[in-house]
């Protein structure tokens, strides 16, 4: 039994929709899936989400939490029909409190929103993944979304002091500290951040700020192969210097990026862009040492970026990939595997060995310094559609024996969901179970996602 519109109007007012042609633009995410929810209900308040889940709870309609529907698993479709929550109208900066390092905000505050009010006042919060402008922070939250600086400065869960949620049961949920120290209790922070929306919705993170460094250098090294690139990937997190970005091109990725930018990306077999930040004064010793680390077998040039525009050539090329991809096959797979630094090169040989087995493109970039690769998959009909469909298990076998997991920011959604049981260890799985019956007993948020049925 749906939640009736008279309900919905009860809580929200006029600010729902129950119209299929609207209801549909909420049905999709940019995993390309669709599914048609009941509702639209666009919250403004803490108790309206409160009165929702309530009501949803009592009608056992599934109720699935949404930002702006970027996420690339699924994880917003509607798969069993229901409410789909959309946070765009409850998207406040609270609070930016520079003295305790942190912010306030509702979950609709868009990522890139949030970094241009902080960077007026000399901060910034660290998650950034390349959908900054257009993805919230209840969605990065959700899925622990990062981007490259994550190698420095970590992703959500290294980045977020406390939440405020409404369970599955519609109890009011308050966790975490407005400290950047806590040491009580479990940490149900953690546990919501990454969750996907299936054990709590989110209606209000504090979030630990940085200081903006002074100064960024970036270096470009090109490699003749994959194998010297990552390689050189392990030396340069190996020694004392971190990185605020260590991205991995391998030569597709790099012959796509030269159709965007042919002046910053060489021909070359591979390439890593490294950049520092800190003090003026400190960068020139980071980045000597972070040029010593990244020479070696292999490399055929090492150059910094000459100025902040040629720096930002780089990444927009860098940055382009992922639509690029999207050129060539519209039905891209994209995963985001990790691996342990080290294995880096055991990886990518057993990509390309896995690629030609199945004689299916795969083009590979990332955040290296994470050991998080993005992995592409391009088929461009149905019959290579197949193969990279039979090729995918091999590819998260591989990452698994190399001591990797599954998803290293996009999460598991409705796409990765039937691996789990591969990537966790069985008690884990079984836990997991657990804790959602705790928090959400009549299985109403977000249903099938992350978790097997
Ligand atoms: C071009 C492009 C580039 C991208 N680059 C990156 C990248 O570099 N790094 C990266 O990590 N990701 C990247 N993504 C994926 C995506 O942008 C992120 O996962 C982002 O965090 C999703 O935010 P969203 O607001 O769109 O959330 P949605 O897609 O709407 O939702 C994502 C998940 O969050 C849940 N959710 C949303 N709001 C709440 C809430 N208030 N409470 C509880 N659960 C909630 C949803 O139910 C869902 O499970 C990219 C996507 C695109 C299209």
């Amino acid at each position: 039994m749906p939640v009736s519109a008279s309900t919905l109007r009860d809580i929200f007012g006029a600010a729902f929709t129950t119209d299929p042609a609207e209801c549909l633009a909420y049905g999709y995410d940019n995993s390309r899936r669709q599914a048609q929810p009941d509702a639209v209900v666009f919250p403004t308040t803490h108790e309206q989400v409160v009165a929702l889940v309530h009501a949803c709870r009592t009608a056992h309609t599934p109720l699935i939490a949404r930002g702006r529907g970027t996420n690339t698993t699924g994880a917003t479709v509607p798969v069993d029909g229901g409410v789909v929550v959309s946070f765009e109208r409850m998207n406040r900066i609270v609070k930016i409190d520079a003295d305790n390092r942190l912010a306030v905000v509702e979950p609709g505050v868009l990522n890139g929103d949030l970094q241009t009010a902080l960077a007026a006042q000399g901060f910034f919060w660290p998650p950034d993944p390349t959908s900054s402008p257009y993805c919230t922070i209840g969605g990065n939250l959700a899925c622990n979304a990062a981007g490259p600086r994550a190698v420095k400065y970590g992703s959500c869960r290294e980045n977020t002091l406390g939440l405020r949620a409404v369970v599955g049961t519609g109890d009011d949920l308050r966790c975490g500290v407005n400290t950047t120290k806590g040491a009580v209790g479990y940490d149900l922070t953690r546990l919501l951040i990454g969750a996907e929306g299936t054990l709590a919705v989110i209606t209000q993170a504090t979030l630990k700020l940085t200081p903006k460094p002074a100064a960024k250098a970036t270096l470009r090294a090109s490699y003749a192969d994959v194998a010297a690139a990552t390689a050189a990937v392990a030396r340069i997190m190996a020694q004392p210097v971190v990185p605020c970005a260590l991205e991995f091109m391998d030569d597709a990725a790099l012959r796509l990026a030269r159709a965007h930018a042919a002046d910053a990306i060489p021909a070359t077999g591979a390439l890593l862009i490294v950049e520092a930040d800190g003090d003026a004064e400190d960068l020139p010793r980071a980045i000597a040492a972070l040029s010593v680390a990244a020479s070696g077998a292999g490399l055929i040039e090492l150059r910094s970026a000459s100025d902040a525009h040629e720096a930002e050539t780089l990444w927009a090329a860098r940055r382009a990939l992922s639509p690029a991809l999207r050129t060539i096959s519209p039905d891209k797979i994209n995963e985001d595997v990790v691996v342990p630094v080290s294995r880096l090169p055991e990886l990518i040989a057993r990509l390309r060995e896995i690629a030609a087995r199945h004689s299916i493109p795969i083009v590979n970039f990332g955040h290296a310094g994470n050991g998080n690769i993005h992995v592409n998959l391009l088929p461009r009909d149905a019959t290579e559609h197949a193969r990279a469909q039979a090729a995918l298990p091999e590819v998260f076998a591989a990452v698994i024996a190399l001591g990797g997991t599954l998803s290293g920011e996009h999460g598991i959604g409705l796409a990765k969901r039937d691996f789990l049981d591969q990537a966790l260890d069985p008690a884990a799985l079984a836990f997991m179970r657990r804790i959602k019956a705790q928090f959400d007993p009549d299985g109403i948020l977000n249903p099938g996602k992350l978790l097997p049925p």
